[in-house]
């Protein structure tokens, strides 16, 4: 029996082995190492995980999801052709097909699994990974932060076992930027700091809307459909500036080109940059470092492999960052590594900081365009230093209000119903105009995480306390068993079709984005990959899957 190491991204997920000491990543049916985070439920109601779902978040965006990562520890609920699912429900669909790959590919049973979580995730949000990882019949002793799992991966393989480094962590989301020491066996993350709604979805967005501009378009008034097929296209483009000095943007549904050059894009990435030096500053700050402190910049994360970034980060820094393999694989290989200590029993030690407050504590004001969906006025924001102590003046909404809710949250979301409620203090209040009572909200944030909350209203002179220390938003034993069984009834697509599978579902998605002559070429390619699925003749399938690729390469413009 294995324990394998994983990495459960935004974006992408992979598992990790560790083979007589060293990091083996483990390939996916399709051969790739990285399977997107993207689950969707087929007409069958099988499971499918990776590139086949992120091909059907086009054709099927009902029967789709992705990015539920973000929603860990939340009460969000994703609907899926009708079903409805809870984010680490999802998660445990990738947890799944990545222990099944595994045990094909290591022709032994998986059980176990250690794997990596944000430096910043809250109790809730480690919790539910646990969560998700019991829905996939995996046990998980130990999760590990990724930029430790990061740094440890660098100085391994960079033959370098100790010193202090800074993690650069740019994924499809979010940038994480971590100060981290690694001495003695201790891994020890000093600082975190982070974007959470910086990533490469932003570069994509700066392409496609540079080509709506060229083009005389309203990128925000194109349909849903047409913005993520434009999207699509803009992060192939990106793509390919990684390797080249200029790619070309290709709308064919639109008849429509752009070329961009990279000195192009860094020029209209201006305001990324100046975000992500943000983010590196505060943990430089957070951490009492100078940049001349770090011994290594290690880069992680697909967005990371930009030369615009390594280049930025170099002249910021004035240190040449680190390259360990592939960026987008580092955290994988560090929870690979972490997985084999543990099979040897020995372990290394990996702390968080404690006395910081890693996620952002507020309440709840009325949305005045949608007053059923509360808006979050955070109090104490996330990385405040602990113990801390805040205080903000909030009124009634209308006329002669008499009584008040105050619901206390937890989260970055810009609403409420996506962070967590903690509680809430309900309180009578002297009836005035709106506008004019003077409510006091104090929060007090102690060293052990235990949060104080305390509403005055000062017209009333009266005071409500209320101390929280966060347990729930757990299943109990029983609950957890019922939602394994029920979702033991969802299979996963097994992987024998899966590449028949990937050519048709990215023929659907071409038939949703093209039109005209160009949409019944793809319906045609489809309609051939039938015809030739129902000889049962394994050359001819092979010949006629190639044939469509081509077709549909074509179709792309690649
Ligand atoms: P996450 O940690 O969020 O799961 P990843 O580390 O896998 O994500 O990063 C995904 C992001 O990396 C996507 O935005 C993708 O477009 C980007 N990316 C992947 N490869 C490249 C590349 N060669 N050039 C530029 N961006 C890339
Ligand atoms: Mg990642």
């Amino acid at each position: 029996m294995a324990i394998i190491g994983i990495d459960l991204g935004t974006t992408n997920s992979l598992a990790c082995v560790c083979k007589n000491g060293k990091p083996l990543l483990i390939p996916n049916p399709l051969g790739q190492v990285l399977t997107p985070s993207v689950v969707s439920i087929d007409q069958d109601g099988k499971i499918l995980v990776g590139s086949v779902a992120r091909e059907r978040l086009i054709s099927h965006p009902e029967a789709s999801a992705s990015s539920f990562k973000r929603f860990m520890g939340t009460s969000k609920v994703f609907l899926l052709a009708g079903q409805e699912f809870t984010p680490q429900e999802l998660s445990s669909f990738v947890l799944r097909q990545l222990k099944e790959d595994a045990e094909r590919f290591l022709g032994e049973k998986v059980t176990e699994a250690v794997i990596s979580v944000p430096a910043y995730f809250n109790d809730h949000q480690r919790y539910a990974t646990k969560e998700a990882g019991s829905l996939a019949g995996l046990h998980v002793e130990r999760l590990v932060n990724e930029p430790s799992a990061a740094a440890l991966a660098a100085s391994r393989i960079s033959g370098k076992e100790e010193g202090s480094y800074l993690v650069f962590d740019f994924g499809g989301g979010t940038l994480d930027v971590s100060i981290v020491d690694y001495f003695d066996n201790v891994i020890e993350i000093i600082a975190v700091s982070g974007d959470n709604r910086l990533g490469g979805d932003d570069f994509d967005e700066i392409i496609a809307r540079r080509f709506c501009s060229l083009h005389q378009m309203d990128y925000d008034n194109l349909d849903p459909a047409c913005q993520f097929s434009l999207l699509r296209l803009a992060e192939d483009c990106k793509r390919q500036l990684t390797g080249k000095n200029k790619a070309d943007l290709v709308w064919e549904a639109e008849n429509k080109k752009m070329t961009i050059t990279h000195v192009e894009l860094a020029e209209l990435c201006q305001g990324i940059f100046d975000r992500v030096s943000q983010v590196v500053e505060s943990a430089l700050r957070d951490s009492d470092r100078a940049s001349g402190d770090i011994d290594q910049v290690v880069l992680v994360g697909g967005s990371s492999k930009m030369p615009v970034i390594s280049f930025y980060l170099q002249t910021l820094l004035k240190k040449k960052p680190c390259i360990i393999g592939s960026p987008d694989e580092v955290v994988a290989m560090g929870a690979g590594i972490y997985a084999g200590i543990k099979t040897r029993q020995q372990d290394i030690h990996d702390l968080v900081l404690t006395d910081i407050c890693p996620f952002t504590l507020g309440t709840d004001v009325v949305n005045h365009s949608d007053t059923d969906n509360p808006i979050l006025s955070p109090i104490i924001e996330r990385n405040s230093i602990l113990p801390c102590s805040k205080t903000r003046c909030y009124t009634n909404s209308y006329d002669n209000q008499s009584h008040i809710c105050i619901g206390i949250f937890q989260g970055e979301a810009y609403y409420c119903r996506d962070n967590i409620k903690l509680g809430a203090i309900e309180m009578d209040i002297l009836p005035v105009p709106a506008g004019q009572a003077h409510i006091e909200v104090c929060f007090s944030y102690d060293i052990n995480g235990i949060l104080e909350v305390e509403v005055t209203d000062h017209q009333k002179k009266q005071v409500r306390k209320k101390m929280l220390a966060s347990d729930h938003l757990r299943m109990s034993q029983e609950e957890l068993d019922e939602r394994l069984e029920a979702l033991q009834s969802y299979k996963l697509m097994p992987p024998g079709g899966i590449r028949t599978r990937l050519v048709l579902a990215r023929g659907e998605r071409l038939f949703a984005q093209l039109l005209g002559p160009r949409r019944q070429q793809a319906a045609d390619a489809i309609q051939m990959i039938h015809n030739a699925l129902l000889t049962q003749n394994d050359q001819q399938i092979i010949n006629c899957l190639k044939a469509a690729q081509e077709i549909f390469d074509r179709l792309e413009g690649l």
